[in-house]
């Protein structure tokens, strides 16, 4: 089977909403076997609906639409398809009494405008939306399918749940599909190409593999095809092992794993305590490490030590190390750790500071100059990074580098394990 996505609204187009819907629906169908060949949006405007159509019915058996089927008159969806279709319009009884019944709930009355509403197009199946007021409809036409949902998310995922998807299933063959993602930390995805690219090349075209960067991290995701779903589990299971080999000390998770989640595992299975001392990012690298359920289990605190004053005062970072050696300096970052160590009574701290840009650089200390350490009371590490101009990817990039090297960092001097 092989859909188009297509989300129809003004807003979609001017960039006033990101278009989730096209996100959900690309990796829901994708999930349960469904090929999706393109995916377009286009305005609240009926020739665009109609050509946006056609063209997607070059390639696709089915249509997946969601947005402009509420009352108000920018909402044109509905008229557009009947049009399209060729079909009237007639009073569909159930969708009205659904309505009223949404709004007696909340002690309102129904209006002509809701009425409105209430019309469908002759020889559409209506499909029942339990979380709102407007049905999905489904039309067909020599072998192919479109089906029309409201915009609204959580709407738009309901139908396709519980009424779209297992429908079309029953209408359609699926190839099924299954996909595993290998999360990486460290390396670019030059260099990760450079390492087993020659591995990936000379896969079966029934498997294929795509790299997702973002600073810091490169998500490797694997996908097979096939007709027999635990063979090809097997399959591919086997291609993850091979490759996590050769990449062994970047590997952090799979899937839905992130380097916060993975951190937390790593530190409570070590019955470990961590603090943080951040300068230029600001509490960054503390938002992600909280952002993560039953982070209280590892994270004591931090401090944002942005100022002098404050590193000196609170982390007890010497004057003359500020005066002789700079705020962001090797020697700066090792007496912000070990100060945290010491106000926080942490097993380790990691402290970072550095010139996150845009401006604000010299000559010997660039933009994007950032120093970090890390460590316990015995072993304290350091790294210097060189990013870029750009404040809020260099605050990112840094906050997932600190992740991934405390993550290495436990795993090198406290772990039984070997470091992965
Ligand atoms: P309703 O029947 O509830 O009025 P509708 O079909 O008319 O729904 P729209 O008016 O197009 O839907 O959109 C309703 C809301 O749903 C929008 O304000 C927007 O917040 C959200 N929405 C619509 N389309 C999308 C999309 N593609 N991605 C994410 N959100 C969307
Ligand atoms: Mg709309």
């Amino acid at each position: 089977m092989k859909a188009h996505i297509l989300t129809i609204g003004d807003e979609l187009l001017i960039g006033q909403i990101i278009d989730t819907n096209a996100a959900w629906m690309g990796e829901y169908l994708t999930q349960n076997g469904v090929v999706v060949v393109g995916s377009s949006s286009t305005a609240d405007e009926e020739e665009s609906i109609r050509r946006a159509i056609d063209h997607a019915l070059e390639t696709a058996d089915v249509i997946l639409m969601s947005g402009g089927l509420g009352p108000t008159k920018d909402d044109i969806t509905k008229k557009t398809l009947a049009e399209y279709f060729g079909l009237s319009m007639y009073f569909h009884e159930k969708t009205f009494e659904n309505l009223t019944k949404i709004f007696a709930r909340f002690g309102r009355s129904t209006t002509e405008a809701h009425k409105a509403q209430c019309y469908m197009p002759e020889g559409a199946l209506i499909m029942e939306n339990k979380r709102g007021t407007a049905p999905g409809m489904w039309f067909e036409k020599e072998d192919k399918v479109l089906v029309s949902m409201p915009g609204v998310p959580y709407e738009m995922k309901y139908l396709i749940k519980n009424e779209v998807l297992p429908k079309l299933l029953q209408k359609f063959k699926v190839s099924p599909s299954l996909y595993k993602t290998i999360q990486t930390a460290g390396e670019g995805e030059s260099r990760l190409a450079a390492r087993i690219g020659p591995y990936l090349d000379q896969l079966p075209k029934h498997l294929s593999m795509a790299y997702l960067p973002n600073l810091g991290k490169v998500r490797l995701r694997l996908g097979i095809k096939g007709t027999d779903l635990s063979s090809m589990r097997i399959e591919l299971d086997d291609h993850v092992r091979n490759i996590v080999k050769m990449i062994p000390e970047l590997v952090f998770g799979y899937d839905k794993d992130s380097l916060e989640s993975v951190l937390l595992e790593v530190f409570k299975k070590n019955k470990l305590t961590l603090s943080t001392a951040e300068s230029c990012t600001g509490g960054h690298l503390s938002h992600k490490i909280v952002s993560v359920p039953g982070s209280s289990a590892y994270f004591l605190g931090g401090l944002v030590a942005y100022s002098n004053e404050i590193k000196h005062q609170e982390l007890k970072v010497k004057q003359e190390t500020l005066q002789d050696y700079g705020a962001v300096s090797e020697e700066t970052v090792r007496e912000m750790v070990k100060g945290a160590l010491k106000a926080f009574e942490s097993d380790i701290s990691v402290a970072i500071s550095g010139i996150a840009g845009p401006t604000g650089g010299t000559e010997e200390k660039p933009v994007g100059t950032i120093w970090l350490a890390m460590g316990n009371n015995s072993n304290i590490r350091t790294y210097k990074l060189q990013l870029g101009k750009e404040r809020l990817k260099n605050i990112e990039y840094t906050s997932n580098f600190a992740l991934n090297k405390l993550r290495h960092f436990v795993l090198k001097n406290y772990s039984q394990e070997e470091e992965a």
